[in-house]
């Protein structure tokens, strides 16, 4: 991508009543809109590491058999009250909207009713089980506080999957699965080391849910986690008969703050039952479908990973979520500087490398201000200066070290920075 062809550009300041970290930085580096507190716009640079997550995601999930699919965001009151999930006192997040004059609909918050639902049309058989199916959608929730940018969004993206299993052996296996593939999902991101499984509140079907907890300074919550035993429980279940329950001594246990990124729920017959989703099984007898649900904050994990991955210049994206792998700053406009960097991006983008191109005629410092504030994790300077050294200038985001390269060996070092796991 050329810059002179990206219609967005870089601004020096956030909006005034931009509180977060994350948001100030992804607004000025020309990644996200602001349209209200709490709803954001992914402009074209936003919307690749967006679905950079969603990929590595939509890999996993695929890995552990899901099937994705997308549901409709307008909600029919009906299969809320069959699950006492429609009024607003048992669930106070609801969007809703008036439809005709005695008829409402609901903007879905969450879709476990809708799925459930709509599996009734699919399942009746102990054959037709388990399935698994997800989806990236934008959920709405009325969220009173909206002040952390992407962290809590009234609009964000999330990624859903739900289980249909034939009985609670069934269930335990694919939770089991999934949880370690929320695990190599955190790792592939680059924050697999400070990310915790972590016990918080279950339900009538399971004593515990898990958490996927980042540490961060920002977060919301607060969870205690055992060294010792590798173990972290959220506080809002931490009690002497959980410890006594897990296993752990009180001592060891030190109190961090982070960010719920994911989170994995048992939920058994709870939906299933309600809204009619049962199946016959071997013998012939009528069961209620065993169900979970599974969650990922798709925004939620684009906000934090601004928020951990920066610095005083700037965002420093993870390789794998990075909008592009080079920014390519051509200092000047003199014919034999504009040939070399206009070949260069051709052969880097015919090797597959993806590279943002800038041949704007911003002046050099405005040039790496704008590198540095983006992100890319690879520099590379082409100038009158480096063309009479031989070649071209080399810097990763994360260094203030620079390397003078020939264009071969240049190209050597990207491939391999970019092909590393
Ligand atoms: P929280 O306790 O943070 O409100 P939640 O328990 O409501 O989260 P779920 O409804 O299970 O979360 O949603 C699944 C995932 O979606 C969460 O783990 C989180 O990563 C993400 N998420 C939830 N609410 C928001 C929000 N308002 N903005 C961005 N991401 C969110
Ligand atoms: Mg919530």
């Amino acid at each position: 991508m050329r810059r002179s062809e990206l219609f967005v550009s870089t601004r020096k300041q956030a909006p005034a009543d931009e509180e977060s970290k994350n948001a100030q930085l992804l607004i000025r580096a020309g990644y996200i809109h602001k349209e209200m507190a709490g709803v954001y716009s992914y402009l074209p640079l936003g919307m690749k590491v967006a679905e950079n997550i969603k990929q590595i995601v939509r890999e996993e999930m695929n890995a552990i058999g899901g099937e994705e699919m997308i549901l409709s965001t307008l909600q029919h009151p009906h299969i809320w009250q069959a699950t006492d999930r429609w009024d607003d006192a048992k669930v106070d997040v609801w969007f809703k909207a008036a439809l005709g004059k005695d008829s409402q609909v609901g903007f879905g918050w969450s879709h476990e009713e809708p799925m459930a639902r709509l599996m009734t049309q699919f399942i009746s058989s102990y054959k037709d089980l388990p399935v698994y199916t997800y989806q990236f959608q934008t959920k709405l929730r009325r969220e009173l506080r909206a002040k952390s940018g992407l962290l809590r969004g009234r609009e964000f993206i999330m990624k859903d999957l739900y289980s249909f299993s034939r009985d609670r052996a069934e269930h335990d296996k694919f939770y089991e699965q999934i949880s370690e593939s929320y695990m190599r999902i955190y790792q592939r991101l680059g924050i697999g080391d400070i990310t915790y499984k972590t016990f918080a509140s279950g339900g009538p079907f399971s004593k515990f849910s898990h958490e996927f907890q980042t540490l961060s300074p920002v977060g919301e919550d607060t969870i205690y986690f055992h060294e010792g035993e590798g173990v972290a429980i959220n506080k809002e279940v931490l009690s002497d008969e959980v410890l006594a329950d897990l296993g752990i001594a009180r001592d060891g246990l030190v109190e961090k703050t982070a960010v719920e990124v994911g989170n994995i729920f048992t939920f058994g017959s709870r939906y299933s039952e309600p809204l009619g989703l049962f199946y016959t099984d071997e013998k012939g007898i009528q069961q209620p479908v065993f169900m979970g649900s599974y969650g990922i904050g798709i925004s939620r994990l684009m906000g934090l990973l601004a928020e951990h991955f920066a610095d005083d210049n700037g965002l420093i994206w993870p390789r794998n979520v990075a909008p592009y792998q080079v920014y390519l700053a051509r200092l000047s406009s003199q014919p034999e500087v504009t040939k070399a960097a206009d070949q260069l991006y051709d052969q880097l983008e015919n090797d597959g490398i993806s590279v943002l191109y800038d041949d704007s005629d911003l002046r050099p410092g405005e040039k790496f201000a704008d590198a540095d504030l983006l992100g890319l994790p690879l520099r590379v300077v082409a100038s009158e200066k480096s063309l009479t050294a031989g070649g071209f200038e080399l810097k990763l985001r994360t260094n203030t070290e620079t390397s003078m390269l020939p264009k071969d060996k240049l190209i050597d070092s990207i491939k391999q920075f970019t092909s590393e796991p």
